[in-house]
């Protein structure tokens, strides 16, 4: 389905990463290669219905564009304010899931656009964004950070510095999805530093696709406030498994 070549790291990502994983980036680029091989048979088709020759179509985009509804949640400590542009389901959730799981880069542009929408309607002071990151082995199995694709459109839209390497995961966490309840907050603590130099007086918006307890989000805040960060903000596509005023049972697929 992608067509891209593989994201080359940059110097700050070589300079981290640590020998073993250029194993897993090897693996990555051999899987993005047979990739572009199988695209030249096979033509690429929507993450969102499989409508064939695009990868995301017009339909997708008019459901998309029918999601107006913008969610206020919130905020842990020691965020400001938390804002989503929708809930976890239907054509929002498919989208979400084609971009983290099936390497559909390209929905990040849509589903950019309706966060930049989404942050217009707030009346945040923003200075900077920060994508949450991934684990440096995560980064080289996935290729990209799918956080960081939909800050960069954010940016883009707002004329807002984005800043990829204002937060580094420091600890490779155990996996949200086989974690509950508490468990998250103590998983997730601590997992995250952020830099003084880039962060220091600044009001950052932190951005993600998918909320479910904001742990990963609280985390995120206190390694920049930490980092002398004035205030911290936070923005993601969608919220799930977050319904203790809406009664909605959603499936919680939050997983970095
Ligand atoms: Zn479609």
């Amino acid at each position: 389905m992608p067509e891209n070549l593989p994201q080359q790291l940059n110097s700050h990502q070589k300079q981290k990463a640590p020998i073993w994983s250029g194993l897993f980036a090897s693996k990555a680029i051999l899987n993005r290669l047979s990739s572009i091989g199988i695209d030249l048979i096979f033509p690429p088709r929507c993450a969102g219905c499989g409508h064939i020759d695009t990868h995301w179509c017009a339909d997708c985009q008019r459901d998309l564009d029918l999601l107006t509804f913008t969610e206020r949640i919130e905020p842990k400590v020691p965020l400001e304010a938390v804002a989503a542009s929708g809930w976890h389901m239907d054509k929002l959730r498919e989208a979400v899931q084609a971009l983290k799981y099936e390497n559909a880069r390209e929905v990040a542009r849509p589903l950019g656009e309706k966060l930049a929408r989404c942050l217009s309607q707030q009346n945040w002071t923003i200075d900077m964004i920060a994508p949450v990151p991934l684990h440096t082995k995560r980064l080289a199995e996935r290729g990209y950070n799918q956080a960081q694709l939909l800050a960069e459109v954010v940016a883009d839209i707002h004329n807002i510095r984005c800043e990829a390497h204002a937060l580094e995961r420091v600890r490779e966490t155990q996996s949200q999805v086989t974690v509950s309840g508490a468990e998250r907050l103590v998983n997730i603590k601590g997992a995250f530093t952020a830099n003084k130099t880039l962060i220091d007086n600044q009001c950052v918006l932190i951005v993600d696709d998918v909320y479910t307890t904001g742990s990963t989000l609280s985390a995120c805040g206190e390694a920049l406030i930490l980092a002398g960060a004035r205030a911290v903000y936070g923005l993601t596509v969608s919220v799930a498994g977050y319904s203790i005023t809406h009664k909605k049972e959603i499936v919680d697929e939050y997983h970095h």
